[in-house]
């Protein structure tokens, strides 16, 4: 049984206060990927990339033992290009420029040896094929976790709706949230997200936490407070990945197991703001992710007795 990521795997040039770089490798299947590594085995990448994507990048994913067989490489196009540039405030970002490239036409081809999926991560992509994913495996995996962002509301909010339905749970920041719904107040937001179909939703706060509800439950995980946030990119889907790993790791899918996998998520996503790209994500030890669970459960824990 094996954990299926699809995303993209792109180049991306960030800019924050702290500094600017040019293509680095980027893209969320690649962040998720690289984060459930830490938790789990058999993961397996379904992407594409262009003729621009260097080898070592490749290999780099093998080093972590995620399987690229269902990585597409089209020789005569290049890889999705991403630009972003964040607010002194580091929650807020504006999109510089988003060049889909190989994406434009991209045909999620599932690999036969990917069919014993159990876990899937639907990362953010067009919702269109997100969709394809799931049609495309001969049995609905167990639980399906989804990530999409207001580009795609933008202009397919129609298949997105249709997606979302077909999911366990989505994963958005409150600005999507708000966008998809309609709503400002999250907790209505939430009510009618729930609504569209997915059994469980999470909404990111960026330094502020994460919420996970479900039609009857909320609970509320805080973000580590860090002395510096580098460079945000990507810790929704270090967040994500980490989130479905867990999950995958210990097969549960009850609310307090997606508790916990949200504190998992909370951590990893902790050491991914801390460097330009996935820099601080490559390379842990099981001590260095160890302490920072444990960071967090100190974090939270408190007695009160209640006469
Ligand atoms: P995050 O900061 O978690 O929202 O994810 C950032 C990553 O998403 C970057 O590495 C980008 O390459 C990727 N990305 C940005 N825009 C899109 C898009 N429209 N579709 C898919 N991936 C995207």
């Amino acid at each position: 049984m094996s954990l299926l990521v699809v995303g993209t795997v792109a180049f991306d040039a960030i800019e924050t206060p702290f500094g600017k770089t040019d293509k680095i490798i980027g893209g969320a299947a690649t962040y998720a990927t690289l984060a459930a590594s830490y938790f789990t085995d058999k993961i397996n990448l379904l992407s594409v990339i262009g003729n621009d994507f260097p080898e070592s990048a490749i290999q780099q994913f093998a080093d972590y033992e995620i399987s690229t067989e269902g990585l597409q490489i089209k020789s005569d196009a290049k890889t999705f290009f991403w630009s972003g540039k964040y607010h002194n405030d580091m929650n807020t970002r504006d999109t510089l420029a988003t060049e889909l490239n190989v994406l434009a036409d991209f045909d999620p081809l599932v690999p036969d040896s990917y069919q014993d999926c159990e876990f899937l991560m639907l990362g953010n992509l067009m919702p269109s094929v997100q969709r394809k994913v799931i049609e495309r495996l001969w049995i609905r995996p167990k639980f399906i976790v989804m990530d999409t962002m207001n580009f795609w509301m933008d202009i397919a909010m129609e298949e997105l709706v249709q997606t979302i339905a077909l999911v366990d749970i989505l994963v958005i920041n409150d600005a999507e949230a708000r966008q998809l719904s309609g709503e400002y107040s999250l907790v209505r937001a939430a009510q009618k997200i729930l609504n569209l179909g997915p059994k469980y939703l999470i909404i990111k706060k960026g330094e502020h936490g994460a919420l996970l509800f479900n039609k009857q439950q909320v609970f509320f995980a805080p973000a580590l407070p860090l002395e510096d946030v580098f460079d945000p990119t990507g810790a929704g889907d270090t967040f994500a990945g980490a989130f479905i790993g867990h999950l995958a790791a210990t097969r549960d899918v009850s609310f307090e197991n997606l508790k916990r996998a949200i504190i998992f998520g909370s951590a990893m996503a902790s050491f991914c703001v801390e460097k330009f790209g996935t820099e601080r994500i490559v390379g842990l030890t099981e001590e260095e992710v160890q302490e920072r669970v444990q960071a967090f459960i100190d974090l939270v824990q408190f007695d009160i007795s209640l006469v």
